[in-house]
C-alpha cells in the first residue's frame, strides 16, 4: 500500500471513466396488464415454436450441469442451415454478446469503430465500454447508411465497421451493389460486421447476400440473432460467422459457458422448424405492409421498412404528442429524443390500436 493510500481511509471504489459517461440503464417499462401492447422491443409476439419448448423443458431437467461450452452441436446445426464449417461460427449470449467478443477481441484503448447513427443503442455503448471511440456517422436522406460518408471516417485506428441491414431502428436495408462497392473500396483489415438482427424479415433481394460477400471478402463478419423472427429473445443466443481465425479469437474473449444448453437445445430445434418460423415471418411481412398502406393513405411519408417494425421520424413536438397518446392507450413503444418512435409490427388488433392513434396524429388529419 502506498503512503498515499494510508493517508486517505475514507476513500471510495470508483467506476472507470468509460462508465460513468454512459447513460444509466433504464428498465423498459414491462407489460403489466392483458390490454398493455408491448411494442418497444421488436420481441416476436408469438410463442416459440413448440418443439423449442420442449427441447426446454428437457434440458431443464439437466441444469446441474455446465453446458456445452463450445457449443458443438448447435454450431454444427448453423453451419449445415448457412453453407459454411462449424469453425466459421462463433456463438454468444445473443448476437450483443458476440458483438461484444468482437470490440473486445479487435479493439485496443483508442482505437476506432465506425457506425451510422441512428442505429442500434448498444453500438456505442459497448465501444465506449471497451475503452475504444465510436465514430458515428449521420443516416442519410433515405433513413439509410450513408457508406460513402462512413468510408471517408476510417482512419488508421479504425479497426472494426458496424453496419446493420435492415437498419433498426429505421428498417431501411443496405442494398447488395452498395455494400459491394463499400467492401471494395474499405481497408482489408478492417473487420466490417454486417449486424443482419432482422434479416428474415426482409423482403428477397432487398438487402445483401451478406453470405455471398463474406465468401468474396475474408473481413466481413456476419452477425444474426435468435431473438427476433426465431422468438427466443428471453434465452439469450446469437451467432457470428466469420473466418475460423477470428471465430477461434471470439471463443477465448466469451465469457464461459454464456449460452445456456437451454438455448442451445431450443436454437437447435428451432432451426429444425424453419417452416413454422417462416409462417410466422409471413403473417408480420402481410402485417407491415398492411400498416404502411393504412399509414400512407393517413398521410404519413415513411420509408419502407425491412424489419419487423415501423419508423416514424417526428421533431420533439410530435414525438411528445405522439408518446402521450401511446402512454394513455397502454402501448408500449420506443422513443428517441430528437428523432423519432419505433414501433414493432405485432398481432392484427395491436396493430389496429397503433393506426387509430397515429391516425389522429397524422400530417393530413383534420382533427
Ligand atoms: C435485437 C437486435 C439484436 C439482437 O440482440 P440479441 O442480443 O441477439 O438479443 C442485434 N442487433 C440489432 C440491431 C437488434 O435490433
Amino acid at each position: 500500500m502506498s503512503p498515499e493510500q494510508l493517508l486517505a481511509p475514507s476513500a471510495l471504489p470508483t467506476l472507470r471513466a468509460a462508465v460513468t459517461g454512459l447513460p444509466a440503464y433504464v428498465p423498459g417499462r414491462r407489460s403489466l396488464g392483458a390490454d398493455i401492447a408491448a411494442l418497444a422491443s421488436n420481441e416476436s409476439h408469438y410463442d416459440p415454436v413448440p418443439a423449442a419448448t420442449a427441447a426446454v423443458a428437457e434440458a431443464a431437467g439437466k441444469m446441474n450441469r455446465y453446458p456445452d461450452m463450445a457449443a458443438v452441436e448447435l454450431r454444427e446445426r448453423i453451419a449445415r442451415h448457412l453453407g459454411v464449417t462449424a469453425e466459421e461460427v462463433a456463438m454468444g449470449p445473443g448476437s450483443v454478446g458476440v458483438l461484444q467478443q468482437i470490440i473486445t477481441g479487435l479493439c485496443d484503448a483508442g482505437d476506432e469503430v465506425v457506425c451510422a447513427w441512428r442505429s442500434f443503442e448498444a453500438y456505442p455503448i459497448l465501444v465506449e465500454l471497451a475503452g475504444a471511440r465510436p465514430v458515428r456517422v449521420p443516416l442519410d436522406h433515405a433513413e439509410g447508411h450513408d457508406l460513402d460518408a462512413m468510408a471517408a471516417a476510417v482512419t488508421d485506428r479504425t479497426r472494426v465497421i458496424l453496419l446493420c441491414t435492415p437498419n433498426n431502428p429505421t428498417g431501411v436495408p443496405i442494398s447488395h451493389r452498395r455494400l459491394e462497392a463499400f467492401l471494395e473500396s474499405v481497408r482489408s483489415d478492417i473487420l466490417v460486421v454486417i449486424d443482419e438482427a432482422y434479416v428474415e424479415y426482409a423482403d428477397a433481394g432487398s438487402g445483401p447476400d451478406s453470405l455471398a460477400l463474406y465468401r468474396r471478402y475474408p473481413n466481413v463478419c456476419i452477425l444474426r440473432t435468435f431473438s427476433k423472427a426465431y422468438g427466443l429473445a428471453g434465452l439469450r443466443v446469437g451467432y457470428a460467422i466469420t473466418t475460423a481465425a477470428i471465430a477461434e479469437g471470439l471463443r477465448r474473449t466469451a465469457l464461459p459457458f454464456a449460452v445456456s444448453a437451454l438455448a442451445q437445445k431450443a436454437a437447435v430445434a428451432s432451426l429444425d422448424a424453419g417452416e413454422e418460423m417462416a409462417a410466422r415471418v409471413s403473417l408480420v411481412k402481410q402485417e407491415r405492409a398492411r400498416m404502411a398502406a393504412e399509414l400512407e393513405a393517413q398521410g404519413w411519408r415513411l420509408q419502407p421498412s425491412q424489419g419487423n417494425f415501423l419508423w416514424i421520424r417526428a421533431d420533439a413536438p410530435l414525438l411528445a404528442l405522439l408518446v402521450d397518446a401511446f402512454d394513455a392507450a397502454g402501448i408500449l413503444v420506443r422513443t428517441y429524443q430528437g428523432d423519432g418512435v419505433r414501433i414493432t409490427v405485432a398481432d392484427p388488433a395491436s396493430n389496429n390500436r397503433v393506426l387509430w392513434i397515429l391516425e389522429a396524429h397524422a400530417p393530413l388529419a383534420t382533427s
